[in-house]
């Protein structure tokens, strides 16, 4: 593969052009077209040489929207997008009253292993670079600016993939995403999403940025936590819990913690008495999410009156909690679904 422009910060930029005998004035210009989603054929006046000369040596844009699916109840967008190497990844546009959000994947799979997760099914194929995370946004965000006012303006890294085993890319990213000559998103409107990597949180908390971070929670106890996600075995709650309280010292930022409803297994009012003794004195915001079913799990949502007991329980104990709605639901909305069933057509198609 190419080397890619959208892995290039400006001043990257700035250099590959010089170094292709180019004005250095024009970084500028190439860097405003690949940061507002454009291809080379988007590039209208950077002068024909200097184009030929990047098309030889460079890809532009990380992906390249493969299909799109538009929820009829509420809006959301699902897309499918190709990688330079012919791997397949998906995300979500989701639409609130304060702004626009795309939800993007940091590896194409995820070696976690969580129980209800189909990201992970067949493990990690590879990471992704800081150039493909980055594209996902350009390209949706172009989209969305055509038709309408408001491109994206908010990111979150719930895609496919941990974000933090894919620690310098995304960090990279993270960094393109704010530089005030791109596209710009405020920190403020970004949420990185973690299962719990704690080695990795700690050195998150240091590096100045003002991102939310989100962790995957799930569960309240050791027990009911090394079933769902194997990750917890390496970072048991005694060592995350103490890792969220550093993180929120450090940073100001209170923690979201993001807890799937999954009925028999972590949904009873003794569960969320738990919960609420894990989190006292930590600033945080529950986020309880009914676990979307994934087919190849057999592990279902709880009743709308189990969820409401729990959520009411978590706030009589002073916990701030939000139900997440769900969206896209008609449109496989859920982690890594989409993925799934477009790598099993392909496989179908082939096998007839
Ligand atoms: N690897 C990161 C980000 C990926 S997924 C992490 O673990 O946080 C974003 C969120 O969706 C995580 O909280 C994840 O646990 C959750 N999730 C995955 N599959 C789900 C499902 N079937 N139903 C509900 N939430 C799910």
């Amino acid at each position: 593969m190419k080397p890619l422009l959208t892995d290039m910060s400006l001043p990257e930029l700035q250099q590959a052009i010089s170094t292709l005998g180019e004005p250095a004035f024009r970084a500028k210009q190439v860097y405003g077209f690949l940061q507002r989603g454009e291809d080379f054929s988007g590039m209208g006046n950077i002068g024909k040489g200097l184009k030929e000369k990047l098309e030889a040596a460079y890809d532009a844009q990380g992906v390249r929207v493969l299909r799109s699916f538009v929820s009829s109840l509420d809006g959301t967008e699902k897309y499918l997008y190709a990688l330079r190497d012919g791997n397949v990844i998906e995300g979500v546009f989701m639409r609130y009253h304060y702004g626009n959000t795309l939800c993007v994947s940091t590896q194409v799979g995820c070696k976690m292993g969580c129980a209800f997760c189909a990201s992970t099914l067949d493990g990690c194929v590879r990471d992704l670079t800081p150039g493909e995370m980055l594209s996902q946004v350009l390209v949706v965000d172009r989209l969305h600016r055509e038709g309408e006012k408001r491109g994206v303006t908010n990111v979150v890294l719930m895609g496919s993939g941990e974000p933090l085993d894919n620690y310098d890319n995304v960090l990279k990213f993270l960094r393109l995403l704010n530089a005030p000559e791109g596209i710009c998103i405020s920190q403020r409107n970004i949420s990185l999403s973690t299962c719990g990597l704690v080695d990795k949180m700690d050195r998150l908390k240091d590096e100045g940025l003002g991102i939310t971070l989100s962790v995957s929670l799930h569960a309240p106890t050791n027990e009911q936590r090394d079933a769902l996600m194997p990750v917890n075995r390496r970072w048991p709650l005694e060592t995350l819990l103490p890792a969220c309280r550093r993180y929120e010292r450090m940073t100001g930022r209170r923690i979201v913690f993001e807890y799937a409803l999954i009925e028999g297994k972590n949904t009873s009012l003794a569960d969320a008495d738990r919960l609420a003794a894990l989190v006292k004195g930590l600033r945080c915001h529950v986020n309880l999410i009914p676990v979307n079913e994934v087919k190849e799990r057999g592990l279902l949502p709880p009743q709308q009156k189990g969820i409401l007991a729990f959520e009411k329980r978590l706030a009589e104990r002073g916990v701030s909690v939000t139900r997440r709605r769900e969206m896209g639901d008609d449109i496989a909305g859920a982690c890594g679904q989409l993925r799934r069933s477009h790598l099993a057509g392909e496989q179908d198609e082939q096998g007839e």
